[in-house]
């Protein structure tokens, strides 16, 4: 390898300006000249190209380039992308800023209470049909402790922990085993016998909420609710009340058609069913008979498409950023148009989540929605000349926490009778660029764990968490609760405490 610099001496020396095209032999005129001197000089940068070869009979002539070889993505791309940071916190139309709707207080009940009852026999615990539930003297016991210490049990209550899920408590389908403790801990299994308050936020996509709950519920072997889940798009069901007509993007097959059709949107356009209604859209895409068969083309020239969502992940870039594209450019949202003014009948786009990378099997991060909304910003301006407005829900962004205090509210009062939102809120997480950041801007406690994203040194440079980095869920979680609840709390019910005979000792001297 060697720099440009380096290879003057092949055939296009960088000392002779261009010439024009066929028939003019002459150099260039003086601008031409003042301009070419600047493009070398670009050029003259560090850039490294393969050694040009040597000697007389060598097939290729090398020409020099009049485009420069640095990128100019950087001019296109919008802040808050990459790696949002207390640091550097620039002000974008998405930083905070913009008005992302959030659904109003409690949850729609469709989605509510389903995992609950299933749990026993999902985590293949006995069952026994007609007879009443198992531990029932725990749930009394539990009740007098609880009498007893009234103290630390409206401490119990005034505290809340918000989970991310990869990287904290599993690794993709793979359980930290620390994580299945701590969810016992906080499900009842502590001194007082009381479910300490907890939710899951997540910046994943791309399921319903039922079918990642009910996988969670397994792999954490400890019941998981969607009343107590949010991932990247459920407060984005707040938008079906917006509009009608959609084109949702992302994930698996159809799966996220049922995510929004779940979300209540009334039509939802995928992109097979534009390219099964037709396929010169995109023109790269190999069509299967299998998508054709399930796609529900109709023709969509007579259609207004009023948004776009980006649920999960792209699986097909070119296709998806293609259609995408161009209903940006279109009129309202009709395909085949394209819009004289880019700006005024725009449709508005909205992405679930920002992360630019992600941790997955693969020993390098993958690209996640961050790279595909940064391709298509630059896509965007490159060919209209002006940037695009553009949504992101998910960590960090303000929505998706607010949306968090309904959730940790409405479960406070499934499980204690009282809608509130604790005032001691633990936010842990492994990615200091979405669940830190997010939690410090928030006002929340922030832990970070070194069981994900975080490999760093004492705490993270750009976001340090506030509370504290720790080994790994286990430990923070029982380093807040101790700070909430008492250094000498026990993480561990015993079913031979007698309250009413030894309650001023229930946590150290137990009957047999
Ligand atoms: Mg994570």
């Amino acid at each position: 390898m060697t720099t440009f610099q380096n290879t003057e001496k092949t055939n296009g020396s960088l000392d002779t300006p261009p010439r024009s095209p066929v028939g003019d032999d002459k150099p260039r005129t003086h601008s031409h000249k003042e301009s070419w001197n600047q493009i070398r000089a670009a050029l003259e940068s560090t850039i490294t190209i393969p050694t040009s070869p040597t000697g007389e009979s060598h097939n290729t002539i090398e020409v020099p380039a009049i485009r420069s070889p640095v990128a100019d993505a950087d001019k296109f791309r919008l802040s808050l992308s990459a790696a949002p940071s207390m640091k550097e916190r620039r002000v974008s139309r998405n930083s905070f800023g913009a008005a992302l709707p959030i659904p109003r207080s409690k949850r729609q009940s469709r989605l509510s209470n389903v995992t609950l009852p299933d749990t026993q026999a999902a985590l293949g615990q006995p069952t026994r049909p007609g007879m009443p539930p198992i531990q029932p003297t725990r749930e009394f016991l539990a009740a007098r402790v609880q009498d007893v210490f009234s103290d630390k049990v409206k401490a119990a209550k005034n505290m809340a922990f918000v989970f991310d899920i990869d990287g904290v408590l599993v690794h993709g389908d793979r359980l930290i085993p620390e994580g299945k403790r701590v969810l016992e801990i906080l499900n009842g299994d502590n001194e007082l016998g009381i479910k300490i308050p907890h939710i899951f936020l997540t910046n994943g996509s791309g399921k319903p909420e039922l079918a990642r709950t009910q996988q969670l519920s397994k792999i954490l072997q400890n019941p998981v609710s969607t009343d107590q889940f949010i991932q990247s798009h459920t407060p984005m069901r707040a938008l079906a009340e917006y509009y009608g007509t959609v084109l949702v993007v992302g994930g698996e097959g159809y799966r996220c058609r049922e995510v929004a059709e779940e979300y209540g949107f009334k039509d939802i356009i995928v992109p097979n069913d534009i390219i099964a209604w037709d396929p010169s859209v995109a023109p790269y895409r190999v069509f299967t008979e299998e998508e054709r068969a399930t796609a529900r083309p109709r023709d969509f020239s007579k259609v207004n498409i009023e948004a776009i969502m980006v649920f999960s992940d792209s699986r097909d870039y070119a296709t998806d950023l293609q259609i995408i594209i161009d209903l940006l450019r279109s009129k309202n949202g009709r395909l085949g148009t394209v819009a004289e003014d880019p700006v005024s009948e725009r449709i508005p786009i909205y992405f679930s989540q920002g992360d630019f990378l992600c941790p997955t099997e693969h020993p390098i991060p993958r690209m996640s929605q961050g790279a595909f909304r940064i391709g298509l910003e630059a896509m965007y301006k490159s060919l209209t000349g002006v940037d695009l407005e553009r949504v992101v829900y998910g960590k960090p962004e303000l929505a998706t926490y607010k949306y968090a205090d309904e959730v940790i509210a409405s479960w406070m009062e499934q499980i204690h009778g009282e809608e509130r939102v604790p005032a001691n809120v633990y936010m842990i997480g492994d990615n200091p660029a979405s669940d830190i950041v997010g939690g410090n801007m928030y006002g929340w406690n922030t832990c970070l764990v070194r069981t994900g994203v975080f490999q760093g040194g004492e705490n993270d440079e750009e976001n340090p968490a506030n509370f504290g980095v720790f080994k790994n869920v286990l430990e923070a979680v029982q380093t807040a609760i101790r700070k909430e609840l008492g250094e000498d709390f026990r993480f561990e019910w015993d079913d031979r405490v007698n309250p009413v005979l030894h309650g001023e000792a229930a946590t150290s001297s137990a009957i047999e």
